[in-house]
């Protein structure tokens, strides 16, 4: 399978193993993009145990889309792009990557707090499935507590699983707050996700420094009310000075 045709993440469904959306049967025929696979690497650049790693397809796809352009890839600049670019993106797109999906242990609520627990300005970085442009920004996250609670370092390791992938900002927006509703249980989550798209502002209508906003509600938050507490806690949130500031 090569990387253009890899599956998008399918709208997950209670009845999925969540985070794990991109698994087909490992194995022949349908490999994981990056994935494991049993070619040795032909990669001269290649370290040591990337081993099965399949960089020499997609270098070789790449080196492809690098002709097509007319572009002389005897230019001692373009030496190496095509690995280049096929290990940037080994990276960028780590989520794909059936290990990708973070241990998610939960603890008992022992206190039984009931307020909201927000976890904001967490940063992310993504590549837009349209154009295979990054897209950028930060998501926040709130939750009401049900009997369990999360490591709130998770939060931030559940939002890379899914920005780690060829995406659509609605539909990350959407599968971070299905994980988090399905492993942790909460009475309510939301998530809020602010985001700057280079295919906007790089070519299009060419508008810098636009911000796009989406939100997933699951459970107690469904009530405006308490979205608007959550919204007012994100606004505090980012508009306080910084002590030692003055
Ligand atoms: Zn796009």
């Amino acid at each position: 399978m090569s990387l253009a045709s890899a599956p998008l993440a399918e709208e997950t469904t209670r009845h999925q193993p969540v985070g794990l959306i991109h698994q087909q049967p490992a194995g022949p025929g349908r490999p994981h993009p990056f994935g494991r696979g049993t070619r040795s690497p032909k990669d001269p650049h290649a370290a040591g145990d990337v081993g099965d790693i399949r960089l020499a397809r997609v270098a070789a796809a790449y080196r492809g889309f690098l002709e097509s352009l007319g572009l002389d890839l005897t230019d001692p600049d373009l030496a190496g792009t095509d690995y280049r670019v096929a290990r940037a993106y080994q990276e960028l797109l780590g989520g794909l990557q059936p290990s990708a999906e973070p241990k998610l242990t939960t603890f008992p609520n022992t206190q039984g707090y009931a307020g909201i627990v927000s976890v904001t300005g967490l940063p992310f970085y993504s590549i837009c499935a349209h154009h295979f442009l990054p897209f950028f920004g930060t998501a926040h996250i709130g939750y009401v507590l049900g009997d369990r609670l999360l490591g709130l370092s998770k939060m931030a390791r559940v939002v890379d699983l899914y920005a780690r992938r060829p995406q659509l900002q609605e539909r990350l927006t959407e599968q971070v707050a299905t994980l988090l509703d399905e492993r942790l249980a909460p009475a309510g989550v939301i998530v809020s996700v602010e985001a700057r798209h280079l295919c906007i502002e790089m070519r299009g209508v060419s508008r810098t420094g636009v911000t796009t906003t989406t939100m997933a509600v699951r459970g107690t938050f469904k009530d405006t009310n308490l979205q608007q507490q959550f919204l007012g806690q994100l606004r505090s949130a980012h508009a306080a000075p910084r002590s030692g500031e003055g």
